[in-house]
């Protein structure tokens, strides 16, 4: 198999296929070796883990831990999404990180929520647990609120309940407690894994320099890799992320982030060679035990 993917998503977090389902679509899409990367939850790993040995698919362990992109007491906007690859599921420090995350996110949708119903707008939190309960999704999100307000004709799209609405100049904004990147890269060590920055794109980052200084800071954090091939980079951003990886003697890494029908990519879109994966199994070897 010549190819791999190293960032999906399945039902445990937000995306619509179920984990064990999962190894089956990638080999059909061709891949040899699959991540399974849900938001904040090691929760579906144990089934898929079983479905790969059953596939004959080489398998990655993993989380996608969300963190606070601000750093140094400057406040920053953006996304910051590191990847912990090779993670052991029930490691005690990982746990508590999801514990914290689910807890933040089960505070801050019924708030918004409150806060939409304070500007007038007519929805409640169950229209939303309902939308997100027949998507078969067990983390629910803006992305979930932001379809209610579209069935209901408060918005036009996902883009406008966003702009309006759910997002940071929305009107009805909640902060989220985030967890420092510290925090983020020292849980994935504890677990075994590597901890790799997500999608740089999203961190809205379009300063060569800032970008530079960003990727110093968690190299001194402990981050060991970039994600350099993601759905979101075009070739010239792939190139200056290798260059940044090159620079800071990071690994690389790539995938999908694959959702299912939830978005439009697919699995093994990126071609990652495999090769990739081959060289971040290396990296781990000397931390496993
Ligand atoms: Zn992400
Ligand atoms: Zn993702």
């Amino acid at each position: 198999m010549l190819y791999c993917d190293l960032h999906t998503h399945s039902t445990a977090s937000d995306g619509t296929t179920d984990p064990q389902d999962l190894p089956r679509l990638a080999k059909a899409a061709g891949l040899g070796a699959l991540a399974l990367t849900d938001h904040d939850t090691t929760e579906g790993l144990v089934k898929c883990a079983a479905a790969s040995r059953t596939e004959n698919i080489e398998f990655v362990p993993g989380i996608e831990v969300s963190a606070d992109p601000s750093m140094d007491g400057r406040p920053r906007r953006g996304t910051l999404h590191i990847l912990g690859l090779f993670v052991r599921a029930n490691d005690s420090m990982l746990k508590a990180v999801s514990q914290r995350m689910k807890e933040a996110r089960d505070s801050r949708n019924p708030a918004i929520v409150e806060k939409l119903r304070d500007l007038g707008v007519d929805v409640n939190y169950s229209e939303v647990v309902d939308l997100a309960t027949r998507q078969g999704t067990k983390i629910i999100g803006r992305p979930h609120i932001a379809s209610v307000l579209i069935s209901k004709g408060y918005a036009r799209s996902m883009q406008d309940a966003f702009s309006r609405y759910l997002g940071q100049d929305g009107a009805a904004y909640v902060r989220r407690d985030r967890l420092a990147a510290s925090n983020a890269i020292e849980s994935i060590h504890h677990a075994g894994g590597l901890a790799i920055l997500a999608h740089p794109m999203q961190l809205g980052i379009r300063e060569p320099d800032l970008l530079i200084t960003f990727i110093h800071q968690l190299r001194e954090l402990g981050l060991d890799g970039i994600e350099t091939r993601h759905s979101d980079h075009g070739a010239k951003d792939i190139a200056q992320f290798e260059q940044l990886a090159d620079r800071f003697d990071l690994l690389t890494s790539g995938g999908s982030d694959f959702h299912g029908t939830r978005k439009s990519v697919r699995l093994g879109d990126q071609k990652i060679p495999i090769e990739v994966y081959k060289r971040l199994v290396n990296a781990t070897t000397p931390f496993r035990s």
